[in-house]
């Protein structure tokens, strides 16, 4: 059940935790709602959490390093590494490039007992979501939403890095996941970034006894 904090923010109350499971926490959350400002906040406040780097298909924005913010790579690289089963995850994003998550580090960082965190879109989640008891993961799947839906569209253009067909698109895609909210076991609202990222931490922080 949802209930609202204190400080405004959707929760849920602490989960019974249960020992000998490997804990992951997904991160999903509609196009230019701050995932990365957020988790950059995150990880300057704690930086024992370890962000997944994803591999993508699309072209670098400026500003965007190789094996930092993404691994960029071509098409024919990305479906080679798909058929070797190298991804926990891929997924076809905006109908436009393929993403996916680099199994092999995820489970050498929860091996180490270090928190884990996948930003990912929503397919991603739902396909965690079935492979998940395969792998033995307990995962706790948190939704990042905007204050409002008009605050995506401002950030988005205001972002300029993509072109109108594309942040079309992404707002349309950025609609079904706001629908999709309730599927989630937390809602953490981007009012402020200081505010997110605390509330992240209290999650993570809660599910690794920290
Ligand atoms: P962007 O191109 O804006 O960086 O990301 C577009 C979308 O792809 C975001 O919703 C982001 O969460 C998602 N995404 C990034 N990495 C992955 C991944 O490894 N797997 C999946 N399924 N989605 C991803």
């Amino acid at each position: 059940t949802l209930f609202q904090d204190s400080r405004g923010l959707t929760a849920v109350p602490s989960a019974e935790q249960k020992d000998g499971r490997r804990r992951l926490i997904v991160l999903t959350g509609p196009t230019a709602v701050g995932k990365g400002t957020v988790e950059a906040q995150l990880r300057q406040d704690h930086p024992e959490v370890w962000v997944s780097v994803s591999a993508t298909t699309r072209a670098p924005r400026p500003g965007e390093k190789d094996g930092v913010t993404y691994w960029f790579l071509s098409e024919e690289e990305f479906a080679r590494r798909q058929a070797a089963g190298e991804f926990l995850e891929t997924a076809l994003v905006h109908g436009m490039s393929h993403y996916g998550t680099p199994l092999k580090p995820v489970l050498q960082h929860l091996a180490e007992g270090q928190p884990t965190i996948l930003e990912i879109d929503l397919q991603g989640a739902h396909r965690v979501r079935q492979c998940a008891p395969s792998l033995g993961l307990e995962v706790v799947y948190v939704f990042l939403a905007p204050p409002t839906f008009d605050d995506l569209i401002i950030r988005l253009n205001e972002r300029g890095t993509e072109t109108a067909e594309e942040r079309r698109k992404r707002l349309e895609t950025a609609q079904l996941e706001m629908a999709s909210q309730s599927e989630f076991d937390v809602t953490i609202v981007n009012d402020t970034v200081k505010q997110a990222a605390s509330a992240l931490w209290e999650i993570i922080a809660r599910e690794y006894n920290l």
